[in-house]
């Protein structure tokens, strides 16, 4: 029997583990894959982007931001950069954002496995648990042949994103036995699916751009930065800042859209001026609306836009009537994209909700069960992207890690 049994060997169960171990428990880590830390090699595109030097109040989201707020004020990024300091590992700082020096995810997950091994943790692989039961004073876990008892269990099993990496879920029910309830889960950090076909024939065009999340018609969030466009969605940085509203907007059925402002750094009427200029400009000359207009967006998305606002690419630029002209304008700077639904989440880096935070004390101990812990994704947070989710399964982690 074990003082603690850790089940999932993802960033907060690594974490946990560490932890409960270097305070002198006898720990057990028990994951389904064949492989530790196997999502953390996925991460930061194998550079792994554990943390972030900046934060702010839209950080951590969930139905209680407040939960990992208090968290992360005992044990912050700070904190978790000296935590792998202290192990060996050197980070690396880009505009806010921290890898290891190496940037090889590889780096943390051998840091964390080697100072398991140092503290004598026993780790079982391929071992999928699929119940959690009460057993006098502690706990059986039954895996597929065999159960594994302990005086303390932390749930460390992630959310349902990315199911590919072990995290698929299994272990919901048994927490639900146990009394727990579960938010919703979204996908978040994922692309948007847009409602319109034709949008497929931008697929691979890559824009630098502002944009706004509309729900029932409303502009609730804006971001900036590079969006793509794909066959059937829009994704990139800013779409998956975005995603987690967009997914529960769309659960609740609400009309979702994007609104991109194609030239972002330029007013309505600057736009106005620069698509005037150049239609009646002294090079027009013979030209047509689409040469005119070469080299003031990607030349793709003009013909797109150009045929959006009724205007035929190759029709006389001297042609090109003020009506026309003013609507073009105007889709430059609002450029309305139906969503349809967000991407699945096998596309999805985050799962939105999980278990609910008023079930959990500050110490992530459940408030149900005493014995009974939670970190990391599991848990009703999510993170914004930026190393924030990483950082939130570090810190409950670790917080979880320091049970009584
Ligand atoms: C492609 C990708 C890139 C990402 N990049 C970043 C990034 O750069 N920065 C960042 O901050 N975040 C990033 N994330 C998000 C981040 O990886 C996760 O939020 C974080 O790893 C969650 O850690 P976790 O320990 O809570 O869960 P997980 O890492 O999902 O670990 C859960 C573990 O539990 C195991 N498990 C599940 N069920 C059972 C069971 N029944 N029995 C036994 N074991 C079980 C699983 O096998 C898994 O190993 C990325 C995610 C993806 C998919």
């Amino acid at each position: 029997m074990s003082d603690v049994i850790i089940i999932g060997g993802g960033a907060a169960g690594l974490m946990s583990a560490a932890v409960s171990a270097r305070n002198g428990n006898e720990v057990t880590l028990i994951d389904s894959n064949a492989k530790l830390g196997r999502k953390i090699y996925a991460t930061g595109n194998g550079r792994c982007n554990f943390t972030n030097l900046s934060f702010d109040s839209d950080c951590f989201r969930g139905s209680s931001p407040e939960f990992a707020y208090r968290a992360f004020r005992k044990f912050n990024n700070y904190r978790l950069i000296d935590f792998f300091e202290e192990l060996g590992m050197l980070h690396r700082e880009i505009n806010g954002y921290v890898y290891p020096n190496s940037e090889q995810a590889s780096s943390v997950v051998e840091i964390l496995l080697a100072e398991l091994r140092r503290l004598s943790v026993r780790t079982v692989t391929d071992e999928k648990i699929s119940d959690i039961k009460r057993k006098g004073d502690g706990f059986l876990c039954a895996g597929a042949d065999r159960s594994y008892e302990a005086s303390n269990v932390i749930v460390a099993a992630g959310g349902l994103a990315s199911p590919v990496h072990g995290s698929d879920g299994s272990i919901y029910e048994a927490c639900r036995r146990l009394g727990h309830s579960f938010v919703t889960q979204v996908p978040a950090l994922v692309n948007l699916k847009f409602k319109d076909k034709k949008l497929s024939s931008l697929a691979g065009v890559r824009l630098r751009c502002g944009l706004r999340l509309f729900i029932d018609g409303e502009p609730l969030y804006s971001e900036n930065g590079e969006i793509i466009f794909n066959k059937d969605n829009i994704s990139g940085i800013p779409v998956m800042q975005i995603s987690r509203f967009a997914s529960y907007a769309v659960l609740e059925k609400k009309p979702v859209s994007v609104h991109i402002d194609i030239l972002d750094s330029y007013t309505q009427d600057e736009v106005y001026g620069l698509i005037r200029e150049r239609i009646y400009g002294v090079y027009s000359g013979k030209k047509t609306a689409y040469e005119t207009l070469t080299g003031l967006i990607n030349g793709r998305l003009l013909d797109y836009m150009l045929k959006s606002a009724g205007i035929n690419p190759e029709k006389p630029a001297s042609r090109i009537k003020p009506s026309e002209l003013n609507m073009l304008s105007r889709l430059f700077k609002d450029f309305v994209i139906e969503i349809k639904c967000p991407g699945d989440f096998s596309s999805a880096q985050v799962t939105a909700g999980g278990i609910n935070t008023a079930e959990i004390n500050d110490t992530m101990e459940s408030k149900l069960i005493s014995g009974l812990y939670f970190a990391g994704e599991i848990l009703d947070i999510d993170g914004a992207c930026g190393g924030y989710n990483l950082q939130w399964a570090f810190t409950s982690g670790y917080i979880a890690g320091m049970l009584k």
